[in-house]
């Protein structure tokens, strides 16, 4: 029998590349911060006794942050259609911040993000709503070099049924070939009957190392 636990091929992509779902679990205790207030620092022996000094986990961290973004903020009173009407389908890599390397503004546009910044079903869900109830026109797709996809193959899906017992009804998405997958997906959005708009729509990939868009011809 096959014996591969999945974790296994989240192993095999290495630390550059967009992450994958950690099946393997144990990984919590990365997950976890340890946060201090200046009213404990340097004191972490009597943390426990004074309360000031805990063990956060990242989502208490995140928590945290919007405090200081809430105590900062006005309501800029925007509209939510977005004001370039423009929505960007893009891969959930860490490295791509879409806003800083398309020079967007809050409000400017929707953003769309899964693993590869693949066109599921679900996606052109998203760009169906975004075009017909909120006004956009133009889709960007962006994939990206190194982009943990490419380490993955179908098999993947094989390998979960094994560990668990049941087959996800998901397709993985792998690609090999990142322009050609690019291709494919702007001639998912083109060819969707359910969209307005399919006239501006055109694929890039991200470069992680340089921050360059290059940009695929549909071909
Ligand atoms: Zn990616």
């Amino acid at each position: 029998m096959h014996s591969t636990p999945v974790g296994y091929l989240t192993q095999k992509i290495d630390g550059s590349v967009c992450p994958v779902p950690q099946v393997s679990g144990g990984e919590a205790a990365s997950n976890v911060f340890l946060m201090s207030t200046s009213a404990s620092a340097g004191s972490a022996s009597s943390a426990s006794s004074s309360g000031a000094d805990v063990r956060a986990t990242v989502t208490d961290r995140l928590v945290d942050a919007n405090q200081r973004y809430a105590a900062a903020f006005t309501d800029p009173g925007m509209d939510a259609r977005p004001v370039l009407g423009v929505a960007v389908v893009a891969c959930m890599d860490a490295r791509l911040d879409l806003h800083a390397a398309l020079g967007l503004d809050l409000g400017d546009c929707h953003t769309i993000r899964n693993a590869g910044g693949v066109v599921t079903d679900d996606v052109i869900r998203s760009l169906t709503i975004s075009q017909r109830a909120l006004g956009t026109r133009s889709v960007v797709l962006i994939h990206h070099t190194g982009c943990g996809l490419e380490s993955l193959t179908e098999e993947f899906r094989h390998e979960l049924e094994m560990e668990v017992g049941q087959r996800p009804t998901w397709a993985v998405e792998a690609f090999r070939d990142v322009d050609q997958d690019v291709r494919q997906s702007m001639q998912k959005v083109r060819t969707s009957p359910f969209l307005l708009h399919t006239e501006d729509v055109r694929g890039f990939v991200f470069d992680v190392r340089t921050g360059l868009l290059r940009e695929i011809d549909a071909g």
